[in-house]
């Protein structure tokens, strides 16, 4: 029988539950202004992404 070769990380499987919590996968929360916002977009509501100002 097969067993798995090596545990799966603490950082992998967070990184895996990400897409868990929510009912709309792609999507999360804006780390600035904490608005709905597409994952990898910047943030329609204050324009930040990944921690900076991208548009005013
Ligand atoms: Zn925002």
């Amino acid at each position: 029988m097969a067993v798995p070769a090596r545990r799966t990380s603490k950082a992998k499987k967070a990184k895996r539950r990400t897409h868990y919590k929510l009912s709309v996968p792609g999507m999360s929360t804006c780390s600035n202004c904490g608005e709905m916002k597409r994952s990898h977009h910047v943030c329609p509501e204050c324009g930040h992404y990944a921690g900076k100002e991208v548009q005013a």
